[in-house]
């Protein structure tokens, strides 16, 4: 059995999966394997909070939906016991927690089910290369800084008044900075993806944003990928 304990030297990364399909996580184990990374499991929440408090993993992959205790739950102790370890959530589709983001939780990123394993390992070695040096509160591009503690947003030092699916539309466009995020991305995470109106909301908002972001005399941030979505880049 893998175990972890925070005085042993790690000399290969360590992912705690937390998620109850049996199927799902013997797929994701031997992907990750393949990829060097040490796996360690937990069936339900409540072992993989155990888990999470009591080892020192690289990341945590956390399922939302989860027998004894869900993810956000899980996410939302953690960050409160300044556990920061990075974590990417798994959300279902269709359901109702899928409307709940797990940013506002302090995850670092998610993953809508089904997805594919490449787009999976790709997400994980973005997290992992942003968290290396920086406060994970705390996101940075350019002279745009997002402080999530503070829930702010400043551009070359003056503050910027965004409204709640501006922020959204920010956050995401930031945790993916130089990559192009497409327009479903931005509508499951600012409206959620029932959202049947979200095309032309998600042009009219992002206007919006780039006025506030992009102001005359600075250098835009915010580009258009045509027939994909935008990236956000300096
Ligand atoms: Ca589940």
């Amino acid at each position: 059995m893998f175990l972890l304990k925070k005085t042993d030297r790690i000399s290969r990364m360590a992912i705690l999966i937390i998620e109850d399909e049996k199927k799902l996580v013997d797929i994701l184990k031997k992907a990750l394997k393949g990829e060097r990374y040490s796996v360690d499991t937990a069936l339900d929440g409540e072992e993989g909070l155990e888990k999470a408090l009591k080892n020192n993993y690289s990341l945590i992959i956390l399922d939302l939906m989860l027998p004894k205790r869900d993810g956000l739950a899980i996410c939302k102790e953690l960050r409160s016991r300044q556990v920061h370890t990075p974590i990417i959530m798994l959300t279902a589709k269709g359901t109702v927690e899928n409307r709940v983001s797990g940013l506002d939780v302090g995850a670092d990123d998610y993953l809508i089910k089904p997805f594919g394993i490449d787009e999976l390992l790709a997400r994980i070695r973005a997290v992992l290369r942003r968290r290396k040096t920086s406060d994970p509160d705390i996101r940075k591009i350019g002279d745009l800084i997002m402080d999530k503690r503070k829930h702010e947003v400043t551009r070359a030092g003056k503050k910027l008044s965004l409204t709640p699916k501006e922020y959204k539309l920010l956050d995401m466009l930031i945790i993916h900075q130089g990559e192009a995020v497409n327009r479903k991305q931005l509508i499951d995470h600012a409206w959620g993806p029932d959202f049947k109106e979200a095309n032309n909301e998600l042009n009219v908002h992002i206007r919006y944003l780039r006025k506030k972001v992009d102001l005359p005399k600075l250098k835009p941030l915010i580009q258009t990928i045509r027939g994909v979505g935008f990236v956000l880049r300096d």
